[in-house]
């Protein structure tokens, strides 16, 4: 099974992180991207075609032209190293294991995104390179608590548990994380996966009975729970709370640290296409895996910026994925990489993530309380509507939330319309929201980008914060 190379991956980049210098890892950041670019365009025909006239051996990277999530996805079928996979296999596959947990031809695990344009796309990796990804990540992420005095902390004597608190039943990044691999979990530790979608009051009572010794999450759903912690409700004690998959706000931070005392906050940043970008370190400061991927800002016009100025966009090269390798796939992130160096000694880079700022939507119920709805859940309705090429969502006016949607060409958008409109019904009945919550679906060519941020904000909120929430602090129950 996954257990070797996660095993292997995690040792390895603990030991790199502790024993080599800035040099040591450029020299073998390149080493396997010249292997992974060699891969590439003998195996893959996108690259085939992109690298003709580049030398393997003798490249530059800004030789290799840059890919985004428009292009891999005209071109699915040339852009995966099995040339029998097309998109409508990967459709079909979702479409009949629903969750996650059935791996594609007993290979690949696929993942879906949305990132921060609202266009879905998909990912395919082999077991074998997630397990990689996540011994890199799980090896940053707890970095200074797994030095070998405290190694000893994780084993089958003390089982270590996690707990993801996600959006669950679909092929969500941070869900598959969850569900890394019976081996693992039976050996050393115990990963479960509470979902956002379910009513607060169930998970604080999951979560009081799992007693987690390390609680991950998005910022949004992590901070609805740290405010049940401080309420007395949720009574749990981690060791390390872990966030990823949206920018944390001072204010969730303030709430977090206030909330879990004893605990580490570590912040992530990844995305689907690649799972282990940065890690936090005790300092504060995002350090990039340089070992698992190239990290490059860049401008609108697609030019390198400088450490210490603001990107438009970034590059993201995964060096840990062969089955669908993403060589320059452009993210629409912004980010500065520090210019200097961080005091807790790393060698590698850090980076500030200006990040994706979807809103929380806040509906009134018809008794006059409101209801705090974290921007990932809604994501996960469009998500498990298939037929979408790109959406999004507004809350116009209180309790008015208009959906915008662009459909895949052979798609029937009459009933995507339907599905929709029935989906987010069910979501917000589930939420003891009914006929208050007004929902208008329109099919439109396309969503058009900020013309400043060039960003899509794919739930956003026009609706100020009602004041009962704003007094309390920002969150309702
Ligand atoms: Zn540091």
């Amino acid at each position: 099974m996954s257990l070797v190379p996660f095993v292997a991956s995690a040792a390895a980049a603990l030991w790199r992180e502790r024993f080599w210098s800035p040099v040591q890892f450029s020299v073998y950041q390149r080493r396997r991207l010249s292997r992974l670019v060699r891969h590439a365009a003998e195996h893959v025909p996108l690259y085939r075609s992109l690298y003709a006239g580049i030398d393997p051996d003798r490249f530059e990277l800004t030789d290799l032209p840059p890919i985004d999530r428009d292009l891999m996805r005209r071109n699915f079928a040339s852009t995966v190293a099995d040339e029998r996979i097309a998109l409508d296999d990967v459709l079909t596959h979702l479409a009949q294991v629903g969750i996650t947990g059935g791996q594609l031809r007993g290979r690949y695990l696929v993942a879906s995104t949305s990132g921060t344009t609202g266009e879905v796309g998909y990912l395919l990796c082999q077991q074998r390179d997630w397990a990689r990804q996540l011994g890199v990540l799980f090896a940053r992420l707890l970095r200074g608590r797994l030095h070998p005095t405290n190694v000893l902390r994780f084993g089958p004597w003390r089982r270590y548990r996690m707990a993801y608190v996600v959006a669950t039943g679909g092929p969500f990044i941070t869900f598959l994380i969850s569900r890394f691999d019976a081996p693992f979990a039976a050996i050393a530790a115990d990963m479960r996966a509470f979902s956002i979608g379910a009513n607060i009051d169930d998970n604080v009572r999951e979560l009081n009975a799992f007693r987690p010794h390390h609680l991950h999450g998005y910022p949004t759903a992590l901070e609805l729970l740290a405010r049940e912690q401080l309420a007395g409700r949720l009574r749990i004690e981690p060791e390390v709370v872990s966030l990823g998959s949206e920018p944390v706000t001072a204010l969730a931070r303030s709430v977090l640290t206030r909330a879990f005392r004893g605990a580490d906050l570590r912040i992530t940043y990844g995305t689907t296409e690649c799972l282990p970008l940065a890690n936090q370190c005790r300092a504060g400061r995002l350090h990039i895996n340089e070992d698992a991927c190239i990290v490059e800002p860049i401008d609108r016009n697609g030019v390198a910026v400088a450490p210490g100025t603001t990107s438009d966009h970034v590059l993201i090269t995964n060096l840990l994925n062969t089955g669908q390798p993403l060589v320059r796939y452009r993210l629409d992130d912004q980010i500065v990489v520090d210019k200097d160096r961080c005091p807790c000694g790393s060698a590698l880079h850090s980076l500030q993530v200006i990040g994706r700022t979807d809103d929380v939507i806040y509906l009134r119920r018809g008794d006059g309380s409101f209801v705090a709805l974290p921007p990932i859940p809604f994501e996960l309705v469009f998500l498990n509507v298939h037929g979408l090429k790109q959406y999004q969502l507004v809350h116009r006016q209180q309790n008015e939330l208009h959906i915008r949607f662009v459909t895949e060409p052979e798609a029937d958008a009459g009933a995507i319309d339907r599905d929709l409109v029935r989906a987010f019904s069910e979501f917000l009945r589930e939420r003891g929201l009914g006929h208050e919550v007004l929902i208008h679906c329109e099919q439109v060519d396309r969503i058009a980008r900020d013309p400043t941020t060039q960003k899509i904000r794919q739930i956003q909120s026009l609706v100020a914060v009602p004041e009962i929430v704003a007094a309390a602090g920002g969150g309702v129950g």
